[in-house]
């Protein structure tokens, strides 16, 4: 294939074993965003054969589908637009997070339209001023809670915030506060199964912060949640390898311009490689220059201006042939360039390179 996007799924149930061991609390899988780029149904798949806690995405599409797919596995969605429809996500067993009495008011008439039960995590704002409820406006999104909850209509599964990952300190202040909260709620006459905090960063770094359950991401995938929390010294394996054949090969003299804009004019005869693999399929353009490719064992800077189709290589003398695989990212272990530099070389973090990679390239799963 002339572009590739390999995703080892058993790597990701390897990394789902490994963070289950570091934690006593139980593990939610979180598959948004196509599971973060690494395909949501084949993840989500392979997640429920080994028995995940609980799989979440934030919008209820995306839970409708790995419902659509057949998947069973506890389930939560917690972002909702304006006339989301709660009935179905009732009805097809998705809990559903929530932080407003109006949103609490909207999940109950469908539960009761439907007669059933709607199983909610409520949220609650600690600092990240996303969605939540404020701590002014929590006492009233609880007492609302209560009363559906006595009415038949909902089930308080989970009570869960979301932490900045500003500092430790920072995030150390964001627990105090979801502490607060959640006795609050207690005092008032809520009692959670669930009280959920850590994303990937405070999985691998705070154990005071696992509470009954962490919320995993990126570790799933085997990359750093942050430059200084480095995924593999927990033994978790990157899942996605993106790679490239070489289309074309050929010989040049010395002064011949490369790409667009002639960044990069050969300084000598020399042999260009042309790999089809653009900023269409995601590799940011703003890496132009910086990130680096393995090709042949060897490095490969990108010093000319990546296209929307592809990207050429000054590779010397070295000997390169059509066909010859060309690495863009994988795993450091086998010396391969990382997710983390070619983000690093595009000013942004491996998340986004992950969840923005694909274009024409199709994935493979192994
Ligand atoms: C995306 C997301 C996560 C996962 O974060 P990672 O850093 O990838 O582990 C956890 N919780 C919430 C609320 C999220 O939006």
């Amino acid at each position: 294939m002339m572009r590739t996007i390999e995703i080892n799924l058993e790597a990701i149930a390897a990394n789902y074993e490994t963070l289950k061991k570091l934690t006593e609390a139980k593990v939610m899988a979180i598959v948004k965003a196509d599971a973060f780029g690494h395909g949501m149904i084949e993840v989500s798949k392979k997640l429920e054969s080994i028995g995940v806690d609980m799989l979440a995405t934030a919008d209820l599409e995306e839970a409708q589908n790995i419902r659509a797919a057949g998947i069973a596995s506890p389930l939560l969605a917690w972002l909702h637009g304006e006339g989301a429809d709660f009935e179905s996500a009732i009805k097809n067993d998705i809990q559903i997070g929530f932080s407003s009495v109006a949103g609490l008011e909207q999940v109950a008439a469908a539960a009761r339209k439907i007669s059933s039960v709607a199983k909610l995590h409520l949220k609650v704002d600690t600092g990240l001023g996303r969605n939540g409820a404020t701590l002014a406006e929590w006492p009233s999104v609880i007492g609302k809670a209560i009363e559906l909850r006595n009415q038949g209509l909902v089930e308080l599964v989970g009570v869960f915030s979301h932490l900045s990952g500003t500092s430790e300190k920072d995030d150390m202040v964001q627990l105090a506060e979801f502490e607060t909260a959640v006795e609050a709620a207690r005092k008032l006459g809520a009692e959670f199964e669930y009280r959920h905090l850590a994303a990937s960063a405070a999985t691998l770094n705070y154990k005071n912060t696992h509470l009954d359950m962490v919320r995993v991401g990126i570790a799933l995938y085997g990359l750093d949640p942050n430059p200084e929390t480095v995924a593999a010294s927990f033994g978790l394996i990157p899942a996605m390898r993106v790679s490239a054949e070489v289309v074309s090969v050929k010989q040049v003299p010395a002064g011949h311009g490369v790409s667009y804009g002639y960044l990069h004019k050969t300084s000598e005869p020399t042999t260009l490689a042309l790999v089809p693999f653009g900023y269409a399929e995601g590799l940011p353009r703003i890496a132009t220059g910086k990130a680096r490719v393995l090709l042949n064992g060897k490095r490969y800077l990108l010093s000319s201006r990546i296209a929307m189709d592809q990207f050429v290589l000054d590779v010397g003398n070295d000997k390169v042939s059509i066909g010859d695989e060309v690495v863009i990212f994988g795993d450091a272990k086998k010396g391969e360039p990382t997710a983390e530099e070619l983000a690093d070389a595009s000013e942004t973090i491996n998340y986004e390179i992950v969840t923005r990679i694909g274009g024409r390239a199709k994935r493979v799963f192994k």
